[in-house]
């Protein structure tokens, strides 16, 4: 076990279930067997997904740290900053919340539904500001906790994504250890894990987690970021840094971060015809809902990998669905008609 020696607030229902994906895997011929571990039912905070995994080890920190604000960033229908107001409410403390325009995108309801409206419901202060997509440190976030400070409160930082912080890969490292438990249960082994990437932190603890057993290179990421380069870099940093922290025997090289860049376009937040594709077929074939900013992305490359054979013949690949689902009320319009 590499995470003993880290503290846990739990706030997800425990391990999440992996269901095969019958239809989808017949309707792509059968080639191969595809799971999804299902990371969007992992909570009842408002909704779940991957960033209530890793706040998990963050909480810990954050109210050692006897903050009473809990301060984050992200797109106007960011999936992580809901997942922050919801922790915020259910520890007792605020939540102050930066929202930049990352997605040029509009639908007339796109800053009223889905995760700001959750956000808005849970008492989130919300600053709305007018700033392109960056998967970096933001100046208005360092504003913001200023402000918190300035008004007598106590801030405590959460970068995007929950990505770079010290402890932002560690809840993906707990991913790998339930994998690898549940695939004893199973009696089975995957060959693959497929997973969407944008600012690292899910995909970097898994290539720490899975590096235990030689199969972080078997890790896929899906870029979703339209920055690749970027990304792929703060991926490397981010396994690195947690690698250190976990004690993991062997070095991280960039050789172990595997970035498929071929589906992020036309860029971040705005869906493709292929993305729209892979969403009506995993929802017409499994009931299974995707976004059109990071699943849907995710969907769509494990389709075309598949078909174009990357895996090997009878490989039982697993598909780790990060939830995501409220942003799709923010692109009504495109689904209009299904
Ligand atoms: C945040 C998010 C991702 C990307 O995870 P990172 O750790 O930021 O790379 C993928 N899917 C969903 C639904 C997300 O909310």
């Amino acid at each position: 076990m590499m995470l003993e020696k880290f503290e846990r607030y739990p706030l997800t229902f425990g391990p999440t279930p992996i269901e095969k994906l019958e239809r989808l895997s017949s309707h792509l011929g059968d080639k191969v067997t595809i799971f999804a571990k299902r990371e969007d039912c992992n909570s009842g905070l408002a909704c779940g997904g991957n960033k209530i995994r890793k706040l998990e080890y963050i909480v810990p920190d954050a109210i050692a740290s006897g903050a009473d604000t809990l301060v984050s960033i992200g797109g106007v229908q960011s999936n992580h900053t809901r997942q922050v107001a919801a922790v915020a409410a259910k520890i007792g403390m605020k939540c102050r919340l930066v929202q930049e325009s990352w997605v040029p995108f509009q639908d007339a309801v796109y800053d009223r539904v889905g995760n700001i409206l959750m956000s808005r419901l849970m008492n989130a202060n919300i600053d709305m500001v007018d700033e392109g997509f960056d998967i970096g440190i933001r100046e208005s976030w360092q504003k913001a906790l200023e402000d918190v400070k300035a008004a007598g409160g106590k801030p405590y930082p959460i970068p995007a994504g929950a990505s770079v912080h010290k402890y932002g890969g560690l809840g993906y490292v707990g991913f790998a250890e339930e994998v690898r438990q549940q695939e004893k249960e199973m009696s089975l082994h995957f060959d693959y894990i497929v997973v969407c990437t944008v600012t690292g932190s899910t995909h970097a603890g898994m290539v720490v987690g899975f590096a235990d057993d030689g199969r972080s290179q078997n890790v896929i990421g899906i870029d979703a970021s339209c920055t690749p380069k970027k990304t792929k870099k703060q991926v490397l940093e981010i396994a690195q840094n947690t690698a250190k922290l976990v004690e993991l025997s062997r070095d991280i090289t960039m050789d172990d971060i595997i970035l498929k860049e071929d589906y992020a376009y036309p860029e971040y937040g705005i869906p493709s015809d292929k993305t729209n594709e892979a969403i009506r077929l995993s929802a017409r074939l499994e009931g299974m809902i995707t976004d059109p900013v990071y699943e849907g992305k995710s969907m769509q490359g494990l389709i075309d990998l598949v078909n174009n054979n990357f895996f090997p013949k009878n490989a039982n690949v697993l598909y780790a669905h990060l939830g995501g689902v409220p942003a799709i009320n923010g692109y009504s319009y495109i689904y209009r008609n299904g």
